[in-house]
């Protein structure tokens, strides 16, 4: 006899909590060392913080990496290998960015070629405050991002899925007023 629609939704939720649970533990992460928050990085990994202990490790390609660590401001230039790094990544997948850079722009908030709100090109799902952020609250963070996954609620990746298109047309308009800018400067320079 055939499992009924309700039933097999209950099996979906069941295995469902159960990868959450298993991959809250097991969290490899991708970190594009942008700004200064990468400097913060050797103690969190190494004998003083050891994030090993909580499952957290570094891997060196997008493909097999879980979390995506954006550690400080962002060019646009840099911000197009951001997106196809995190285009590769498998879902579910997770942002965590670092430091006021990446939430207003902090101390680059009138620059021109950084990026002020870095959610408006790939989901965030946390952010770490601070100018820089110390180990302990990056270590904080992973430990608020597993208990978001056991939860359910960590759900950028699905967002992005969703609303696809605005994040594109977002990125297209920073990228095109890059260009713009770099045609600007080519013409004063040809005169
Ligand atoms: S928030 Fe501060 S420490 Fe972080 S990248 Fe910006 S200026 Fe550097």
């Amino acid at each position: 006899m055939g499992l009924h629609n309700g039933d097999k939704m209950m099996r979906y939720e069941e295995w469902s909590k159960l990868a959450r649970k298993a991959s809250k533990k097991s969290l490899w992460m991708v970190h594009f060392c942008t700004g200064c928050g990468a400097v913060e990085m050797p103690p969190v990994m190494t004998s003083r913080y050891d994030a090993e202990r909580f499952g957290i490790t570094s891997m060196a390609t997008p493909r097999q990496a879980d979390v995506l660590l954006i550690t400080g401001y962002l060019t646009v230039k840099t911000l197009r290998r951001v997106i196809q790094v995190y285009e590769q990544m498998q879902s579910p997948k997770y942002v965590i960015a670092f430091g006021s850079c990446t939430i207003n722009g902090g101390m680059y908030w009138d620059s021109y070629n950084t990026i002020k709100h870095l959610e408006k090109y790939i989901p965030v799902d946390l952010y770490i405050a601070g100018c820089m952020p110390r180990p302990e609250g990056i270590i904080n963070a992973f430990i608020k991002l597993m208990k978001l996954i056991d939860e359910g609620k960590a759900r950028g990746w699905e967002k992005y899925q969703k609303y696809y298109d605005r994040y594109k047309e977002n990125q297209r308009r920073v990228f095109n007023f890059e260009i713009k800018e770099e045609q600007k400067e080519e013409k004063n320079e040809e005169h």
